[in-house]
């Protein structure tokens, strides 16, 4: 039976971009251009563009203007990093992000770190990780913001809870760890390495989950009455050839035991996007600061 309370991240969402609204609206009164978002796609993979889609029309809506720069798949480094630099160089851009993978032949890392910190919305530059682990303010990788935003209005002052957090990539799970460290939480971060990791888990007032196994995590894993985020997104097919998309929480399962649980498809998903504008809002407004 299902006790969990469903955590609505797409209504949160929607009301992250309302604010980033209302701010942009502010920016633009004083300086007389929008907030700008420079959004680079090399290549025609199919999720990422649909991924680039949703954010221009996000920023859109949320009065900020993108600027698209869609490349052909043979771009070369040399011509990438002078886009960057041109970027870097151009006022009416507050936030670049580059989106993720690059086509084989193309050096993430050396793109990144060409971006300049104070434009870098997606918050992978070392700099901004430094100012991170160092608790400075900084530009904060999008989909663990949202998931601190969403702890924060459901759970309030975050200090002395336990928190686990299973995954420990560059983007999700070293970030949110820090996060979590830094709004005094005793922090946790499992991977596959980890010795068992359901014991590890079971421990958690927050679970956050990123890895991108399908089903992964069960009851077994959740403390009862736990707040679980589920940042996973995997695409199966069911029997008829039809795609759905499911997080790496056993969803039925986690339900019976947990407090509060996010959904997959409309938990982390939109409010990863929303952080994305209310990270290039934060980036327009320290500029002009
Ligand atoms: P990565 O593949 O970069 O990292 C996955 C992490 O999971 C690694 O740290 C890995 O451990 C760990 N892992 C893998 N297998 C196991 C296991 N059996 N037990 C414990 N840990 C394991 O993924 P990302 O962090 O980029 O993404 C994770 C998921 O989140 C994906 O489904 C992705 O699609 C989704 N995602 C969703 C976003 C959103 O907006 N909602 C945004 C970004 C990602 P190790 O380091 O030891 O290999």
């Amino acid at each position: 039976s299902p006790k969990a309370a469903l955590i609505d991240g797409k209504a949160f969402a929607a009301q992250v971009r309302g604010q980033v609204k209302s701010g942009a609206e502010a920016f633009s009164a004083v300086e007389g251009r929008r907030p700008g978002l420079a959004v680079v796609l090399v290549g025609s993979d199919a999720a990422s563009q649909v991924y680039v889609r949703t954010k221009v029309r996000q920023a859109a809506e949320a009065g900020i203007e993108s600027f698209a720069h869609l490349l052909d798949v043979t771009t070369t480094q040399a011509q990438l990093l002078a886009l960057i630099d041109a970027l870097n160089a151009d006022d009416s851009v507050d936030g670049i992000l580059v989106q993720l993978p690059l086509p084989a032949g193309l050096d993430e890392s050396a793109v990144i770190e060409a971006i300049d910190p104070a434009k870098d919305v997606d918050g992978f530059h070392p700099v901004n990780v430094g100012r991170l682990s160092a608790g400075q303010p900084s530009l904060v990788p999008c989909t663990p913001l949202g998931c601190l935003l969403l702890l924060q209005d459901r759970l309030g002052d975050l200090s002395g809870l336990k928190a686990v957090v299973v995954g420990r990539s560059n983007i999700v799970g070293k970030p949110m760890g820090q996060l979590l460290l830094n709004a005094n939480c005793t922090v946790t971060t499992v991977h596959s390495r980890s010795r068992d990791l359901a014991a590890e888990c079971r421990q958690a007032d927050i679970l956050v989950v990123a890895v991108g196994r399908p089903g992964m995590i069960t009851a077994d894993h959740i403390k009862p009455g736990a707040t679980v985020l589920d940042v996973g997104i995997n695409r199966l097919q069911d029997e008829a050839g039809n795609g759905r998309l499911v997080g790496d929480v056993d969803f039925a399962a986690a339900s019976a035991v947990a407090g509060a649980l996010t959904p997959v498809p409309g938990g982390i998903g939109p409010m990863t996007v929303a952080c994305l504008l209310r990270n290039t809002l934060t980036a327009a407004q320290l500029r002009r600061a």
